[in-house]
């Protein structure tokens, strides 16, 4: 069994999700895990992705046309090196969700999306909000996927370096072209990889008063979320919703004020480590997957947090 993982990346840093794909790859691949790195001037790249631990190959499409590929595009190089891998898969990421099932139809392979445990004999994956798990065995020759990579250990570096192979690059899909990026700059850290989150909701009240809860973010060095209530009521910007609809998070600490912890909220935050919720409602869902809950005022915690917790 062997396993071809994309690499997604911004033209000078692989997404560090890769290292968690490699992991979650592993008990499928008995026979190999390749990287693919898609890309213009992907040399480094490339050798970034070799350093890691469990990759045995990684193949290198390398041309200006692929400087920044569209989904059609990524897909076409996808399948043309699809041919032998018997699990092709990416972290669940905007830009493999739009190449791989694209991909996946081409080779007519199985398609699995957002997948959270991986083993030869069955995959699972969350359904209905996280309300099930779904087991499914592919039946097929071939399956494509993505997966939660916050749901698998990081990959380590490797002692010795894979090998490192150019493979043919193909033409560009032209019906329609990336013109360039741009990515929201923040100096808090990104909500995936964040090892702390305080996250507000509706009870927040308002817009002035998430800055409370930002202030105490930048006191631990931890990233800011929200749920879609405080999201749509202008509270905070849509790229930090967390739920079924936005981000899913893992941090190591997840404190959620003013979240009541409806079901299409805790399907994006129910696997943190160590959960905090404080709600001046005693009844509020949340309390029932909370580690720590504090019933009470968010106004009064979030000083008394601020100053009982040492800065980061
Ligand atoms: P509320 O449910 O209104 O809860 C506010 C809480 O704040 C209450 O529990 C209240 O007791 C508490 N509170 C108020 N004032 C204070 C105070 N001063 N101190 C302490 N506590 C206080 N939601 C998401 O979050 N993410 C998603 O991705 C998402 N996707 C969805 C997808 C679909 C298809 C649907 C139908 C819904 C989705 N939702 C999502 C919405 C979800 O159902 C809830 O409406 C939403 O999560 C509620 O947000 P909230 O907890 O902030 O607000």
């Amino acid at each position: 069994m062997k396993a071809l993982i994309i690499a997604t990346h911004d033209g000078q840093q692989l997404d560090p999700t890769l290292a968690n794909v490699i992991t979650a790859a592993l008990p499928l691949a008995t026979d190999g895990v390749a990287v693919l790195v898609v890309g213009h001037n992907v040399s480094a790249l490339a050798q970034q992705a070799a350093a890691l631990a469990g990759v045995t190959k990684v193949l290198q499409a390398d041309a200006p046309q692929l400087a920044h590929p569209n989904a059609e595009t990524l897909a076409r190089q996808v399948t043309a090196l699809a041919a032998g891998y018997d699990w092709v898969l990416a972290a669940h990421s905007l830009v493999a969700r739009a190449a791989l099932p694209r991909a996946a139809a081409q080779c007519k392979a199985a398609w699995l999306t957002d997948v959270i445990r991986t083993a030869a004999d069955a995959l699972e994956r969350p359904a209905y909000a996280g309300a099930v798990i779904a087991r499914v065995k592919p039946l097929g020759a071939q399956t494509f996927l993505t997966v939660r990579a916050s749901a698998y250990s990081a990959a380590e570096v490797a002692a010795q370096a894979a090998p490192v192979e150019a493979v043919a690059a193909v033409d560009a899909d032209t019906r329609t072209q990336v013109l360039g990026t741009e990515s929201a700059s923040s100096t808090r850290p990104d909500l995936a990889r964040a090892r702390i989150i305080i996250s507000g909701g509706r009870g927040v009240g308002s817009a002035e008063n998430m800055t409370k809860l930002e202030a105490l973010a930048d006191h631990l060095g931890a990233a800011v979320g929200a749920s879609r209530a405080a999201v749509d009521a202008g509270f905070a910007p849509n790229s930090v919703q967390i739920g079924q609809t936005g981000k899913v998070v893992a941090p190591e600490l997840y404190v959620a004020l003013g979240i009541s912890g409806a079901i299409q909220h805790l399907a994006g935050m129910k696997d943190s480590k160590c959960i905090v919720a404080i709600n001046k409602d005693p009844e509020a869902p949340i309390f029932q997957i909370a580690d720590f809950g504090v019933t009470g005022d968010l106004f009064e915690a979030l000083p008394q947090l601020q100053s009982g917790l040492p800065a980061a």
